[in-house]
């Protein structure tokens, strides 16, 4: 139920009552969840034929010897252009999460680390890029882990696409009574500090990523601010052009937060 409340003031304004207005807002919760569940289960249907594209290209373009040029060139298009549709997949997926509130509850933030990066192997293989994690187990935070994991998975993979050939990218954690902080840290192209300031607005792209012509919505990070913030955390960006980057997650603890 949603509600709105004004006071009611006669002419000397003496409050003399008020009006409460009580919206039943089941519906549309209802649907955003079905709108959710859909677009979740679509991603997913997308998602494996896509990996299957990708993989494929790159078996082909491995053993290219026998390719014309203009075949390689070609196949680069269709390989440019798959990566980019699993990116507005995920970017898909994103956006309809945060457009819900999150269920925090105790959650182990090493695990969470653990699966990111399993589900992000391939697409560091494919880029060349080292994956580590050094996260202390388990770690516990008040988080919703199916928000937390997406939110994770967005600052990996960005991490690995503004990363050129041999980059590391380098998950770590810690603690305190109150927070936990997850650190995504890479050593890719970096951009401008005011650009950094401004990673977090919708549609916003940094000059380095346009120059060097990597696709991208300019969503990710903004609907990935949204999650944190609706578990009373944050994000920060720290960036130097060429010098790689670091995005911090901020998180509350269970012992911090009255459950
Ligand atoms: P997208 O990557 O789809 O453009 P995001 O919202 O995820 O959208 O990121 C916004 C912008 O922030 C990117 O376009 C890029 O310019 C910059 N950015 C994000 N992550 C990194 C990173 N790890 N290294 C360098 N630039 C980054």
């Amino acid at each position: 139920v949603s509600t709105a409340a004004r006071p009611l003031k006669n002419d000397d304004g003496h409050l003399t009552g008020a009006v409460v207005v009580f919206n039943d807002v089941t519906g549309l919760v209802e649907a955003m969840a079905a709108n959710e569940e859909l677009v979740s289960n679509v991603s997913h249907e997308f998602r494996s034929p896509l990996n299957s594209i990708l993989g494929n290209i790159d078996l082909v373009l491995e053993d290219s010897d026998g390719l014309s040029a203009l075949t390689v060139q070609r196949l680069d298009v269709v390989q440019r252009n798959s990566e980019r549709l699993l990116a507005l997949v995920s970017d898909l997926t994103l956006e309809a999460s945060a457009a819900l509130n999150v269920h925090p509850k105790r959650t182990d933030i090493s695990g969470l680390v653990e699966t990111s990066i399993g589900s992000a192997q391939a697409h560091a293989e494919r880029s060349a890029v080292a994956l580590v994690a050094n996260v202390p187990s388990p770690l516990w935070a008040y988080a919703d882990p199916l928000r937390i994991g997406q939110a994770l998975d967005n600052l990996v993979s960005n991490a690995i696409k503004y990363s050129p050939d041999g980059g590391t990218v380098t998950i770590s954690a810690a603690g305190t009574e109150d927070w936990v902080k997850l650190v995504v840290r890479d050593t890719g192209m970096g951009m401008a500090p005011e650009d950094a300031a401004k990673v977090f607005s919708r549609f916003f792209r940094a000059e380095s990523a346009r120059d060097a012509a990597i696709p991208g919505a300019g969503l990710g990070l903004s609907i990935t601010k949204t999650i944190l913030e609706r578990h009373g955390g944050a994000i920060a960006c720290a960036s130097a052009l060429g010098g790689g980057s670091t995005f911090t997650m901020t998180l509350p603890t269970p012992s911090s937060t009255t459950m």
